[in-house]
């Protein structure tokens, strides 16, 4: 049904023209006999390129620059010449027909391949494997498991015929409400850098493509395409542009995605000051930038601002390319390096090689690999000697979410899987006994339920919840009579062009708050534990009723296996070791963005429309946080949490011991070592945290930042494992605006061990002897205005 709806609205229908076939051969010899340059797999890229591009017309440049489009319904709606090589696809280029060069095909998303599961008239199935979603994976804070997710999303990008995947995405978590947080990373930088790097490094190990999107400052979906960010320089640097520079340094992904929003005055997608001057010039980016879809409002500008690939591209664009040439306000020069660019991608994509790909992915190793994974991301947030179960117990599962689960969240980051596992069927695998009336009034209520939801108008329409179903207490307490545990499991569900809610969605419902007292009550009553299961895809709201429940696991959103993975975990065949990425506050309100998000409609703002959908209207957001987002925030101005940035439980515990530095001065590194012991009974990995605390004479400086992590490998019971984290100069730095520089103030650093950034366990200082200019940049993205922005003095 996901799928349906997506086709109709926005759709992918697309036209089938000319498209080249997986072998068909583009390489032929030239006139004289000799293979062109372009052609030499033992050229460089760059001589390719060039070639390529001396060989084509103004019209075969502005065709490559200008993707083919999308059919889309209605009768306003942008409609391009549009080809159908993989059905479902977002996008592809032009082929240069003279030339030999075949176009490419691009497709989301970060929780795997999303395309369309069914084709007219062929009788086999496409599904791709849903796997967790992106802040699950980050919540492992294992980069050799992000790779190896990676590699299994790209082996279906490359066995269904797409040359690029447009992920993994990293905003940074600012907003709890953000509707699309959950194919985000984390609210902290470094670990969104990290595992996006890993990403990419997984998925390109395949010979595909990446996009790491939405570069930058896209933090919320109210108003997305017209909504001006204003951000301070230092706010961009070290928070919303840091996660991408790692990523950029340690990946070198094929591709960029500008974002949809305007950064300080200018859209991202039309901004040299972000995609030339920092991307490329500050960073050393070698690929292409690709618009998101359809983004911004200047083409001519978008080439100019080094966006080389419009997506998904309409006629009106490349026209508006043509004139500028023409009228000479676009130099042809900056023209040719677009093309240029997007080309050395088309020259390792597998398309140009022919590839003769199987459409036949290895859907059931992958599902091992997504089951793995999302056990691996669970974050187990309270355990009062409940957990793991153990012996064959009957469980009474409460809640729609133990039977409807959510394996990702919706819109383009949705992916088309062929099963969902939830809860009672994971339960049911491991051959533990669910109560069989509770289930069928369950499933009679939710089959009900669903009747009376209204038809889905757009791909992107997030019908509204089931409501949690009314259970009377003679009900509940005749359960806790016959069974030994009460689970209970809270969905949430968000995605695309829509931010969260904070009634019923941020907040529980009073039916959730009602069922969740009296499972308690009554089970309780008789002696009997209960466990509550988040199945959700960012932060709610837990201060309420945790005291309520005797434990509490955050299942994230698990792809196709989760409620086997959740399974794997509440029974311990799998001892939890994820920890939380983004910090789960108490209230709403104690989260500081909370103050100007999402922003305010400009005044007399109109709201815009493409074709029957509302673009909403156009608007800005200050972030007069600044640098104080998520536990940066929290830790420095002790506002307390529900449970902190770095928090997860284990079924073990961990001693840290032998902690040192390899110097007592910072020279150009230092490297921080401690060593972890299982002083429990159960096998277990620890997630260890390095956090960094500089004088703040000079420069006002958060109280704590995460600068280094690790995760040990699997400890028996008993054994230890010593890990050495390396810190650089760039890690005690911050950006001084004045300077456009990475500075490190002189003085004394503590260096702060930690199981999580308010548990920590080894406290170290060094000293930096005098000031240090690490890295100076180029002057950009200024404001252009005063921000009232939050400081710690
Ligand atoms: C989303 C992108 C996505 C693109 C193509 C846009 O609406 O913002 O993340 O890659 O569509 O589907």
């Amino acid at each position: 049904m996901k799928y349906f709806f997506y086709q109709i609205v926005l759709g992918a229908l697309m036209v089938a023209c000319a498209a080249p076939t997986q072998d068909e051969s583009y390489r032929d010899l030239n006139q004289n006999g000799q293979m062109d340059i372009y052609e030499d797999i033992n050229a460089s890229l760059e001589e390719r390129a060039a070639d390529a591009v001396s060989k084509m017309t103004l019209e075969e440049k502005v065709g490559l620059v200008v993707g083919m489009g999308m059919n889309l319904p209605g009768p306003d709606m942008p409609i391009g010449q549009t080809k159908e090589k993989v059905p479902g696809a977002a996008g592809s280029t032009f082929a240069i027909e003279s030339l030999g060069i075949p176009s490419i095909v691009l497709a989301d998303g970060p929780a795997g391949l999303r395309i369309s599961p069914m084709r007219d008239s062929v009788d086999q199935t496409f599904y791709c494997t849903a796997f967790p979603i992106e802040t699950l994976i980050a919540s492992s804070w294992d980069v050799d498991l992000a790779r190896s997710i990676g590699q299994a999303m790209g082996s279906e990008v490359k066995d269904y015929g797409v040359d690029v995947l447009l992920a993994p995405a990293q905003n940074i978590h600012r907003n709890p409400l953000a509707g699309r947080n959950f194919e985000y990373l984390s609210e902290d930088p470094l670990l969104s850098g990290k595992m996006a790097a890993a990403l990419v490094n997984g998925v390109e190990s395949n010979g595909v493509g990446t996009s790491v999107k939405h570069f930058a400052a896209n933090n919320q979906e109210t108003n997305r395409m017209l909504v001006n960010t204003i951000v301070s320089e230092r706010a961009l640097r070290e928070i919303y542009l840091r996660g991408f520079e790692i990523t950029v340094k340690e990946s070198q992904p094929w591709t960029v995605m500008s974002a949809y929003n305007k950064l300080n005055g200018t859209y991202a997608s039309q901004n040299k000051d972000l995609l030339t001057t920092i991307l490329r010039d500050d960073w050393g980016f070698e690929g292409l930038v690709v618009t998101d879809w359809f983004a911004g409002n200047d083409a001519p500008a978008q080439m100019a601002a080094g966006n080389d690939l419009i997506m998904p591209g309409r006629p009106d664009q490349s026209a508006a390319i043509m004139e500028a040439v023409a009228n000479g306000s676009l130099a042809e020069s900056v023209l040719d390096a677009n093309v240029a660019r997007i080309l050395k991608i088309v020259f390792q994509s597998p398309a140009f090689a022919g590839y003769a790909y199987s459409d036949r992915p290895d859907l059931k190793r992958n599902a091992e690999i997504a089951r793995k994974a999302a056990a691996e991301g669970i974050v187990l947030l309270k355990n009062d000697q409940v957990l793991p179960v153990s012996g064959p117990q009957s469980v009474a599962a409460f809640g729609v979410g133990s039977y409807e689960f959510i394996a990702g969240g919706t819109g383009s980051g949705d992916v088309n899987e062929a099963y969902t596992v939830s809860l009672v069927q994971g339960l049911e695998n491991a051959s533990y006994t669910v109560d069989e009336e509770l289930k069928q009034t369950y499933e009679s209520y939710i089959a009900d339920e669903k009747e009376k939801q209204p038809e889905k108008q757009f791909f992107f329409e997030l019908l509204p919840p089931i409501a949690e179903k009314p259970l009377t207490k003679a009900e509940v307490v005749a359960k806790a009579r016959t069974s030994d545990i009460a689970f209970i499991t809270l969905g949430r569900n968000s995605g695309e062009f829509q931010d969260r809610q904070l009634a019923g969605d941020f907040y529980l419902t009073q039916a959730e708050q009602d069922m969740i007292t009296r499972v308690s009550d009554a089970f309780h009553a008789e002696g009997k534990k209960v466990v509550m299961m988040l199945n959700v895809g960012n932060v709610m709201e837990t201060a309420s009723w945790k005291d309520k429940v005797d434990a509490i696991v955050l299942a994230w959103q698990g792809g196709q296996e989760a409620g086997n993975a959740l399974t794997d975990v509440l029974i311990g065949k799998v001892n939890p070791s994820g920890k939380l990425p983004t910090t789960f506050p108490i209230a709403y309100e104690d989260v500081k963005s909370a103050e100007n998000f999402p922003g305010k409609n400009l005044p007399d703002a109109e709201e815009v429309k493409m074709g029957p959908i509302s673009m909403g209207f156009p608007s800005e957001v200050i972030y007069e946080e600044g640098i104080y987002v998520g536990y940066r925030y929290f830790n420095t101005f002790d506002v307390a949490t529900s449970y902190p940035f770095g928090y997860g439980m284990s079924y073990t515990t961990y001693d840290y011991s032998s902690a040192s530095l390899s110097s007592e001065t910072f020279d150009e590194s230092i490297d921080v070592s401690v060593t972890v012991t299982n002083s429990g009974n159960t096998a277990g990995k620890e997630v260890v945290q390095v956090y960094l605390s500089a004088p703040g004479e000079s420069m006002d400086k958060p109280s704590m930042e995460l600068k280094a992590f690790d995760k040990t490998w699997l400890l028996q019971a008993g054994s230890s494992e010593k890990l050495t984290l390396s810190l650089s100069g760039k890690d005690l730095a911050s950006f001084d605006t004045d300077r456009s520089a990475w500075v490190v103030e002189p003085g004394t650093y503590q260096v702060s061990i930690g199981a999580s950034s308010e548990d920590i366990r080894e406290v170290l200082s060094f000293e930096v002897a005098e000031e240090m200019v690490v890295e100076t940049v180029n002057k950009a993205l200024a404001p252009g205005r005063e921000i009232n922005e939050l400081t710690s003095k």
